[in-house]
């Protein structure tokens, strides 16, 4: 079992890491914003909004989501130096190649004769241009949609990658770059001295699974997978206390010069 954050050994490697002035970044339902049965009503709690705004004065803070860009940047309530979409594929730093656009291009074709079936499964398909989320959280028969979901996706061909998540099957192009390579990027970007990365889903764990070993690496919540991160979070409705962690360690640091 990992430790929590809040243990000594995690207080530990939060001070050593916050003193390397690091990239922070997170990603958004599950980690910043609960998770509510309808997606669209997914917002951060005000008390992580507040923090966020304040250490993002000090830091560069990045939101790597599944979401499409324009979709979390209205649910942010603050400003953040950099936002990743669709998983990692879509971002002002990687652009998007040509080849994962006609793959998601392909995807909608190969989707289309199932779509009247998925409807009457209560299956909500999300197209978020690049990556597509099948959501059966509001079926009422769970069990019989993610059966004939997984049934369907084993047909998507080599040029699409299919990965589950919390009650939904994502479909990103093949070799689209992961959340991984964001955040990969944003370092190169920054050229911070050390990284906290912070996330819920499977879709995250290749980012812990990449994170050099002075990486501050945190999964929220305990889950069925064994997870990469070093480190853990109970729910997300220890992020605010985790956050003014982060400002106590700042202002007992001096600020950086220049
Ligand atoms: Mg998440």
């Amino acid at each position: 079992m990992k430790p929590h954050i809040f243990s000594l050994q995690g207080e530990q490697a939060l001070a050593m890491t916050m003193a390397l002035q690091p990239l922070l970044a997170f990603d958004f339902d599950g980690t910043l914003a609960p998770i509510v049965t309808m997606p669209d009503m997914a917002r951060m709690p005000s008390g992580v909004v507040s923090r966020l705004r304040l250490l993002s004065q000090r830091l560069p803070v990045a939101i790597v989501t599944g979401r499409e860009l324009a979709d979390v940047r209205k649910r942010l309530d603050f400003t953040p130096k950099y936002i990743v979409g669709s998983h990692g594929a879509e971002s002002e730093l990687l652009d998007a190649s040509p080849m994962w656009v006609s793959a998601m291009a392909s995807a909608r074709e190969w989707l289309q004769p199932f779509r009247t079936e998925l409807q009457d499964l209560d299956v909500h398909i999300e197209d978020k241009r690049s990556s597509i989320a099948l959501h059966f959280r509001r079926a009422r028969e769970r069990e019989r949609a993610q059966r004939r979901l997984e049934e369907i996706l084993k047909t998507a061909g080599p040029a699409l990658h299919v990965f589950g998540g919390k009650l939904v099957y994502n479909i990103v192009a093949a070799r689209a770059p992961d959340k991984a390579d964001a955040v990969h990027a944003v370092m190169a970007r920054e050229g911070s001295a050390s990284a906290v990365f912070i996330g819920d889903d499977v879709n995250d764990e290749p980012v812990f699974q990449r994170a050099p070993a002075h990486w501050l690496t945190i999964k929220v919540g305990r889950t069925s997978w064994h997870s990469r991160a070093r480190y853990y979070l109970d729910s997300p409705s220890e992020m605010a206390l985790l956050l003014d962690r982060m400002l106590a360690q700042l202002a007992a640091a001096p600020a950086p010069s220049g």
